[in-house]
């Protein structure tokens, strides 16, 4: 396990770009179909952007159609922690990264088999590292 990261509001603007800082730190959501990430299906890993720490892997992710990255789980138990969100009038379970406390996205209880889970992260929340690279 990693440490937890405890870096300032300031530290955090200056390692991530604005639109990064916005999602991660803000929680904001980056529009539907937008993400550089969403047409991923190489092997590989998806990393937090805010700490690197591994909470993704391609063999969990699948076409929700909803427009972000969308996986059945994550790498391991404890790497995603999850929040009741209510804001904007739902009630949402937010998912931040268990390391940074970086917002990631949100689960739902309408994804396919085996977890039955869809955990609907934006791809300005991850960094993805192809299974090749790990190798070299
Ligand atoms: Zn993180």
């Amino acid at each position: 396990m990693c440490p937890e990261i405890d870096k300032s509001e300031e530290d955090w603007k200056a390692a991530l770009s604005a639109d990064r800082y916005h999602v991660l730190r803000e929680k904001g959501t980056e529009p539907a179909w937008t993400g550089a990430l969403l047409d991923v299906h190489d092997p590989g890993l998806f990393r937090c952007a805010g700490c690197g720490a591994e909470l993704f892997r391609t063999d969990d992710k699948f076409d929700s159609g909803s427009g972000w990255p969308s996986f059945t789980r994550a790498v391991a138990q404890g790497v995603v922690e999850e929040h009741e969100d209510r804001s904007f009038g739902m009630r949402r379970t937010e998912i931040i990264c268990a390391y940074c406390g970086g917002h990631l996205g949100h689960v739902f209880p309408d994804g396919p088999a085996p977890t039955g889970l869809r955990y609907c992260v934006n791809s300005l929340s991850l960094d993805f590292e192809p299974a090749d690279s790990a190798d070299a």
